[in-house]
């Protein structure tokens, strides 16, 4: 394995980081999840631009241009030779001293590309959907640490997967501080009610990722009535259908919330309909390399 740091490969014993890097002492840095499906990098564009919006709010510069990085991404999947990937990119604020001041940073902020394989949740959990849970920890305020940067301190999200498997589920609902649904550990979440579409608007507590707005997108040209508006616990309880998307794990159903069964109990019509033309626009978009 290779392992990209700062404009260098490494193998994977050797790819380190120093102790003092502020991204391993405060989690203070920015990361993207992205895939590559049949040597084509799945929105490319729209991760390496989240990334440094994420690295703008938080001000930390990324020491090379959004095109660099897009060649540093497919130089990092050519030298592991991999048609089908999971690609973590990491920019932290780099290596300082131990006090948290970014500006004890003086070096350059550290740029880590990490391409492997990864498979979220066992292929039984698409077969027959997962089991959710709310947990009591609900997603950061936006106006402590806002959702939409993909930071690379995640102990909000981690506490709250905790939770999940404490109590024997596989994913933790997280609500916003209103007590709306907001999403999952690392998932944007889904209903179906009457054949049309439901998801949290980005604000508070949502991450806009960037599987949900493809999906968006799909249901839309499908003409399927898409509606991004807040959502309670009992509307998800009540829908016929619920699954949620994220980069790593996709699509995946969810058949059971808070002890009740959803829909059917099986993986509904329409998140099949929607995991096979998500597949399919996998196949034919993305950055070939
Ligand atoms: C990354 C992430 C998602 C999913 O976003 P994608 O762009 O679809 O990968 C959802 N929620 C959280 C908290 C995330 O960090």
């Amino acid at each position: 394995m290779k392992i990209y740091i700062n404009g260098k490969f490494y193998e994977k014993q050797d790819a380190k980081v120093s102790v003092f890097d502020h991204g391993l002492l405060y989690g203070d840095g920015v990361f993207e999840g992205i895939r590559s499906y049949s040597r084509l990098v799945f929105k490319l564009r729209e991760h390496i631009d989240r990334l440094f919006e994420s690295a703008h709010s938080i001000m930390l510069d990324v020491p090379m241009t959004k095109s660099q990085m897009v060649r540093a991404v497919v130089e990092t999947l050519k030298a592991n030779k991999l048609n089908n990937a999971y690609i973590r990119l990491i920019v932290t604020r780099g290596e300082g001293d131990l006090g948290l001041d970014p500006r004890k940073c003086r070096g350059q902020a550290t740029v880590i590309i990490i391409a492997d394989n990864i498979a979220l949740y066992p292929e039984k959990f698409y077969k027959e959907g997962l089991s959710i849970i709310t947990v009591p920890t609900v997603r950061n305020l936006p106006e402590a640490l806002n959702p939409q940067i993909k930071s690379l301190n995640y102990l909000n999200n981690i506490l709250a997967k905790i939770e999940a498997v404490n109590s024997g589920c596989d994913e933790a609902i997280m609500l916003d501080s209103l007590g709306f649904v907001a999403e999952c550990t690392g998932d944007n979440i889904f209903i179906v009610k009457k054949n049309q579409l439901y998801t949290p608007p980005q604000c508070m507590g949502t991450l806009r990722g960037i599987t949900r707005d493809a999906i968006l997108e799909i249901a839309k040209k499908s003409r399927v009535a898409v509606h991004e508006h807040v959502i309670t616990r009992h509307e998800v309880y009540i829908s016929d259908e619920c699954f949620l998307t994220g980069t790593a794990a996709e699509i995946i159903p969810v058949v059971r919330v808070d002890g009740r069964m959803i829909g059917t109990g099986r993986p509904g019509g329409m998140t099949l309909k929607l995991m096979k033309k998500f597949r399919e626009l996998t196949k034919k978009s993305g950055v070939k390399y």
